[in-house]
């Protein structure tokens, strides 16, 4: 079995290797073991359950809570050449008998379907009459009533499955918490030895963290690194959304705002937008984005602070699915943690202790001076054992980007003496900075020595300099209020006992390489291949990445391919998609290189095989 499972990878996704797991998932599935399996967002969990359909004879359930995600995983089966159809109220009445008449007559593999819809009585007698060999429950944290997204009706899936005897179940989700995996466990009677936990890494995001001095400044330099690429900006309020939006397309990029104010129609207007590349990012509440399996999402903004290391995981996650590099930044600002406090006091009892913690980790992660990748392991349980990934701020900062700020520092720590611990950090800088506000002069604070001490900065700098002080814990920060109060530490450096120094902000430095960087690539190519991808898309009414993934383009920009069988050998093109799509960007390939006599590079040593 597990030959022709790899068979499948290779012919119909063009895919080479399997992803940690999945192999052991299919073999599983493959003997009718019922299964859970938890992968993160990315992880690649729709093979674990297609594969197998594939390879079944009677028909697969996939059972999805989302329209959107069901017409994509659609739209990507069908242009690998798999017949996959959705059962829904969006379709015409002929649609709809004519997807009843295959599912009749065996002539489809993967029914996708919302669980309503799988429920009505109608739709279990149609079923009834066919074989179903396996009952796919994707995002299946929907069971539970702890998950994020409970939906009452995946409840009663465990009932349905009496009615598949024959049907092997498996149950799939990103979800780490051990609740929600238990409760999906016990709902549908799983067996603890098939469950299959993957590792959360993804290695492909660079996480980065900056305190968060001019957030629109600090984002649109971030976007402008990322050319023609698509990225999601996270905002708090559904305000925030839309002004962020407003400047964004003041600055000339296609932004679209997406929050839970807006009408579904407008909402999903936008979505589509999206996903098809014709506007290059989203900026959304945290709304947005469990309906979407884009691939190629190349940045992610966290622009306020994210609820909680959890929630930023799965935002994040939404990034770099095709396997190259995305970038995240998320944005810290203190101001933000007193809004998310503000929330939190609105809770009690348990619930309101577990968002304190929550936010504490939150916090602690976004201050940590060790690698990113330590403490979201952590949190999911995970030891994570390299020393340094490569792949966040923490771990390619070196050292010399440290530079000594204990001069400011005495001076703001001594200012906010003066001012008896009493005011927040507008008013210190203020005072710091020689202000004449009517503040500053109603309590005499232009008599203060520290008065005007500081002009040599800017409002921003002094802002960067008081985070610091927060991070290194010289001074603390009212919850209430916003006052500053210091430490035994501040008063340390405060006495010239103790140096200050700081890594001053990452962005301004190239760190955000794109891994297509590294490679050598035809860049030239990729915007012809790009340009024929976008008007074949264009053509068909499918989004850009349905057709080939960036990393497909970018593959045949490194190899150029020159024939059939090595066209084969590039990522993401299987026999179907070669006779659809790939012959045409061949040809383009082989033209391109003759002007500029330009030879294939082979791929891989082609071994010989028998088949
Ligand atoms: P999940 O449902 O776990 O979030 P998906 O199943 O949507 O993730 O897969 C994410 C992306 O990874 C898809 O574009 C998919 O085609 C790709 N993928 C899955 N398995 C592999 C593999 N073995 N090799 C290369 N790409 C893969
Ligand atoms: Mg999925
Ligand atoms: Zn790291």
């Amino acid at each position: 079995m597990y030959n022709k499972a790899k068979k499948i990878l290779k012919t119909v996704y063009g895919y080479d290797k399997f992803r940690p797991m999945q192999k052991e998932i299919i073999d599983n599935i493959l003997k009718k073991n019922d299964t859970l399996v938890i992968m993160p967002t990315g992880g690649g969990k729709s093979i674990c359950y297609q594969i197998p359909a594939l390879l079944f004879s009677g028909l697969t359930i996939v059972v999805s809570p989302l329209i959107s995600l069901m017409k994509d995983q659609i739209e990507q089966l069908n242009e690998n050449g798999v017949n996959a159809i959705v059962l829904n109220s969006t379709l015409s009445r002929i649609e709809y008998s004519n997807n009843i008449y295959s599912i009749l007559h065996g002539k489809v593999k993967l029914l996708y379907i919302a669980p309503e819809t799988l429920l009505k009585q109608r739709i279990l007698d149609l079923l009834s009459k066919i074989r179903v060999d396996c009952l796919a429950i994707d995002e299946a944290h929907c069971i539970s009533e702890w998950g994020h997204d409970f939906r009452p009706e995946y409840r009663k899936l465990a009932e349905v499955r009496k009615q598949f005897k024959s049907a092997v179940c498996v149950a799939l989700t990103a979800t780490a918490t051990p609740q929600v995996q238990k409760d999906i466990s016990k709902s549908l009677k799983l067996e603890k030895s098939n469950e299959y936990i993957t590792s959360f890494d993804r290695g492909n995001l660079f996480l980065q963290v900056e305190s968060k001095i001019d957030a629109y400044e600090q984002t649109l330099e971030f976007v402008s690194k990322f050319p023609d690429s698509s990225g999601i900006i996270y905002c708090f309020s559904r305000k925030q959304v839309e002004e962020v939006a407003d400047s964004l397309d003041n600055d000339g990029y296609t932004a679209l705002p997406y929050h839970a104010g807006m009408s579904d129609q407008a909402r999903k207007n936008n979505q589509e937008l999206f996903i098809k590349n014709k506007a290059q990012i989203i900026v959304a509440t945290i709304a947005f984005g469990m309906g979407i399996d884009k691939s190629n999402i190349r940045f992610i903004v966290h622009y306020d602070l994210p609820k909680n290391i959890e929630s930023y995981y799965q935002q994040i996650g939404r990034a770099g699915r095709d396997g190259l590099q995305a970038n995240c930044l998320l944005l810290f600002g203190y101001g933000d943690i007193l809004k998310i406090r503000y929330f939190i006091d609105q809770k009690e009892g348990r619930e309101r202790k577990v968002a304190e913690m929550q936010l504490e980790k939150l916090v602690a992660f976004c201050k940590s001076h060790e690698c990113r990748r330590l403490p979201i392991l952590k949190y999911f349980g995970e030891n994570y054992e390299k020393n340094n990934c490569k792949m966040c701020d923490n771990c390619t900062s070196l050292e010399k980007d440290l530079t000594d700020i204990t001069v400011p520092a005495q001076k703001f720590l001594s200012c906010v003496k003066r001012c008896n611990e009493k005011f927040g950090m507008n008013h210190i800088i203020d005072v710091l900075r020689g202000s004449k506000a009517k503040k500053i002069l109603g309590f005499n604070h232009n008599k203060l020595t520290t008065y005007g001490i500081g002009k040599e900065y800017s409002k921003k700098q002094w802002n960067f300099i008081a985070q610091q002080l927060l991070d290194q814990e010289l001074m603390v920060q009212d919850f209430e209020y916003g006052i500053l109060l210091l430490t035994d530490l501040g008063w340390n450096v405060m006495k010239g006992e103790k140096f200050v120094s700081c890594k001053i902000a990452t962005m301004s430095k190239n760190r955000t390489v794109l891994m297509e960087d590294n490679l050598q690539f035809d860049s030239e190519l990729v915007s012809i291949l790009k340009q024929k991808r976008t008007n074949l898309a264009y053509e068909a009414d499918l989004p850009p990445y349905v057709i080939f993934s960036d990393k497909s383009i970018i593959e045949m920009a490194i190899y150029f391919p020159q024939s059939k069988e090595s066209m084969l050998d590039i990522h993401g093109v299987g026999k179907y998609k070669y006779e659809k799509y790939g012959k045409i960007f061949l040809t383009i390939i082989m033209r391109y290189c003759q002007q500029n006599q330009i030879n294939e590079k082979p791929k891989r040593a082609r071994k010989r095989r028998l088949n």
